[in-house]
């Protein structure tokens, strides 16, 4: 049974169009955030899709748009991010932006 909280997150640099961003726990943002630092890239989307009712091409959205360092454009070498889901000022990507050490 999925939760049902949702963002609808949009990316200048990818297809201009909406995803549905599950509003992810602490707990659940460490746990995304070290499978993806470790390249297991399946098992991101599918703790995703386990914890919340989301198409395959949004956990996929998340997925590409965690950023692996706090602060670090997930696309260009901007490394002064501030705010959790920020578009770079640099490339225009979005980043999801997860503080989870000073949490
Ligand atoms: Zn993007
Ligand atoms: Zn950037």
């Amino acid at each position: 049974m999925g939760h049902l909280k949702f963002m609808i997150k949009t990316c200048q640099r990818c297809v201009k169009r909406g995803y549905q961003v599950p509003e992810f726990t602490l707990e659940e943002k460490k746990t995304l955030l070290e499978l993806k630092v470790n390249q297991k890239f399946m098992q991101v989307i599918q703790e995703i899709r386990t914890l919340y009712d989301v198409e395959m091409i949004d956990a996929k959205f998340s997925l590409m748009h965690i950023n692996e360092v706090y602060g670090k454009c997930n696309r260009c070498n901007v490394d002064y991010l501030k705010e959790e889901y920020v578009e770079c000022p640099k490339c225009k990507s979005l980043n999801f932006n997860w503080n989870i050490k000073n949490k």
